[in-house]
């Protein structure tokens, strides 16, 4: 499998366009790694998770096509994680020529908020009916928590994130005949349920990538903090990990963070990595 993050901020982007705290001011200083789009990963250059606001200035930046996406996987619709206007432009008005079919998937209610937003930019119609989709050229799969799918080479598996439940927001484990990967990104602490059924498949991934919102000395909340990552990425190592395999911290913030090399210098203490944008690893 080969990923490539097309963005690891949070809803903001980073630096915060109007902050100047040390953090931002540092990171506008130094660009580079410290420059973050809103999150969203590409494996193999056709499975997308999020269909983020960034991910076409991602490709522009990096050189990455979105052409061969067949299957976008969609976390929840926070406005940070999905551009209604990317799907809108599949539309014949819009004359895009010679689209690759796509499978949109998410739980139920995270579907149900995608047609919501979609209907209010356009009068195309619901995503569930067969006149949009064909217009669009794609379909929607309904992910059920828990419940393995089966596309095209993946086994998928959504895994209820603690974040947007009222949109059933899900966390994704993705594996084909060679590697696995688990997508952990926007939640809290991972509830229980979680980690039984990773425990009772005796899921062991090649990478791990996980929010990592908040940074050191600040609490989790509605996303993880460093203190709670850590513990998340030591339960990994131990349990849901192959020996090669390696955590990556996404979706970042302003607070706590610190400067994108001084932040991994510190992660590297604690047997994880930061991800930036751009980032290829092949698993
Ligand atoms: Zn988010
Ligand atoms: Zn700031
Ligand atoms: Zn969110």
């Amino acid at each position: 499998m080969q990923i490539q993050f097309l963005g690891t901020s949070a809803s903001p982007a980073m630096p915060l366009p109007f902050c100047q705290c040390e953090v931002c001011t540092v990171a506008r200083h130094r660009g580079g790694k410290n420059l973050r789009r809103r999150s969203s990963l590409l494996l193999n250059q056709e499975v997308l998770l999020d269909l983020g606001p960034d991910i076409v200035t991602a490709s522009y930046a990096y050189n990455i096509p979105l052409t061969g996406i067949t299957v976008c996987l969609q976390t929840h619709p926070h406005e940070d994680h999905f551009d209604p206007e990317l799907i809108i432009s599949r539309h014949p008005e819009y004359g895009s020529q010679q689209m690759t079919p796509l499978l949109l998937g998410g739980s139920q209610k995270t579907l149900s908020m995608l047609d919501v937003l979609i209907q209010r930019r356009c009068a195309y119609g619901s995503l569930f009916t067969p006149q949009t989709q064909q217009a669009l050229q794609l379909e929607v799969v309904k992910i059920s928590p828990y419940s393995p799918i089966t596309l095209g080479p993946y086994h998928i598996i959504g895994y209820p994130a603690n974040h947007a439940t009222e949109h059933d927001a899900l966390l994704y484990s993705i594996t084909d005949n060679n590697a696995a990967l688990f997508y952990g990104t926007d939640t809290a602490a991972i509830v229980e349920d979680v980690w039984h059924d990773l425990k009772a498949r005796n899921m062991r991934y090649d990478l791990v990538v996980l929010d990592h919102t908040y940074g050191i000395g600040y609490p989790t909340s509605d996303h993880l903090a460093t203190d709670e990552f850590i513990r998340h990425a030591h339960r990994f190592a131990q349990d849901h990990l192959k020996d090669t395999g390696r955590i990556y911290a996404t979706h970042l913030s302003h607070e706590g963070i610190r400067e994108h090399t001084a932040l991994q210098e510190y992660a590297s203490h604690y047997g994880y990595h930061i991800a930036y944008d751009g980032l290829q690893v092949t698993i």
